[in-house]
């Protein structure tokens, strides 16, 4: 058994806050302050009728929304999705407490259910963590209808980047590579060592033998604990996702927002990144992202902006994410070109080989799912 109170917590806290810093120079605190800073330079510039703010849609409809994308100036779209893209693939969402879940967490004695994913936390005491996981792990990976339409946009050539909150890998299954993406909570894909001196890797197919065989994962090198490289609290998020967003989203035409709410710091923000002309496509159960209703009716606020008389460009379309892309994908004249994506997909998820796209494994890496992780995986819901 791992145990990382062997490990001294300097070293540990060293390695968490330095990777990052490698590739950026702001911090998180920052770079959240020039998120304020735009959405202070977009309020003035709005409500003092500076800069253009150009009417880029003919209509605030999923139809005016194709009818962009089918133009020539729609070049780069960027989609930024949450846990509402995966919940048709029986993923329940794994951070929020009141899913049931954390109830069945008591045996660990935690002192509050969020501390399961403190890394401070983890490091002393993984187990209820890998409990956690190993009740939500699926079945098996089988991506939405949704995940093979972000496949379909890069396909097309239009897909700048995807900016995802889930940490369950389904993107990267669908057919998107480490390019197309940002995994902004991080994901299960990959591990690392905690040690800094080791921080050796390893696949999701190692860590998943572990999860699913009870065994709390340690280092083969140095038997350290190894954590998924998924973003605790506490931790930073990646660099690429402050590095990225830099680059793409002044050159974004088009922002699809789907399946969250639009809550999340510094994530949520990213709305408010691209320019003031281009369109905002939200598919969603429930209108997200508005701007506090009275600032709204003063003018102010730059968030999305749906139903009042200034809106200009945002559009919200209230279905699940799958219906959304469906329907987008209809009046694009895409319907075959996804429903081919889809079944192949569904081929390949339920072929004995299934596995993960160049997963390093090889052919026979993948098991199949055992009885009990799904079966635990019905109980769970
Ligand atoms: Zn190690």
């Amino acid at each position: 058994m791992a145990d990382a109170s062997e490990h001294p917590e300097c070293s540990e806290d060293k390695e968490f806050t330095s990777e990052p810093e490698e590739e950026t120079k702001s911090s998180p605190e920052e770079e959240e302050e020039e998120v304020d800073m735009d959405v202070l330079r977009n309020l003035f510039s709005r409500t003092l009728g500076l800069g253009s703010a150009d009417k880029v849609l003919d209509e605030l409809s999923l139809e005016g929304v194709a009818r962009y994308i089918k133009s020539d100036k729609c070049k780069n779209i960027i989609c930024m999705v949450g846990a509402g893209i995966s919940t048709s693939a029986g993923i329940p969402d794994f951070r929020s407490p009141g899913t049931g879940l954390y109830a069945n967490l008591k045996k660990y004695n935690l002192p509050y259910p969020e501390a399961i994913f403190q890394i401070d936390y983890f490091k002393k005491h993984p187990e209820p963590f890998f409990a956690l996981a190993k009740e939500l792990y699926p079945g098996q990976f089988k991506p939405t209808v949704c995940h093979y339409f972000m496949k379909l946009l890069k396909d097309k050539g239009l897909l700048k980047r995807c900016y995802t909150q889930n940490i369950d890998t389904l993107e990267r299954v669908a057919g998107l590579e480490g390019d197309d993406l940002i995994e902004a909570h991080g994901t299960f894909y990959s591990s690392h060592c905690v040690s800094y001196s080791c921080h050796k890797e390893y696949n999701l197919d190692w860590m998943k033998d572990k999860i699913l065989s009870d065994r709390i994962p340690s280092c083969d090198e140095c038997s350290s604990l190894v954590k998924p490289d998924i973003v605790f609290f506490g931790e930073n998020l990646p660099a690429r996702f402050f590095t990225s967003m830099k680059m793409d989203f002044p050159s974004c035409d088009l922002l699809i927002i789907m399946g969250t709410s639009l809550q999340v710091q510094p994530f949520a923000g990213l709305v408010g990144r691209v320019s003031k002309s281009c369109p905002r496509l939200l598919i969603n159960m429930e209108k997200a992202g508005q701007a506090d209703p009275l600032l709204g009716l003063l003018g102010f606020g730059s968030g999305m902006d749906f139903d009042s008389d200034k809106a200009y460009r945002d559009v919200a379309h209230i279905s699940t994410c799958d219906d959304g892309c469906l329907a987008l994908a209809d009046l694009l004249g895409w319907k075959e070109d996804l429903d081919a994506l889809v079944k192949q997909g569904k081929n390949w998820c339920d072929s004995p080989g299934g596995k993960t796209k160049d997963d390093e494994g090889g052919e026979t890496a993948d098991k199949p799912s055992t009885a009990s992780a799904k079966q635990q995986e019905e109980e769970s819901r």
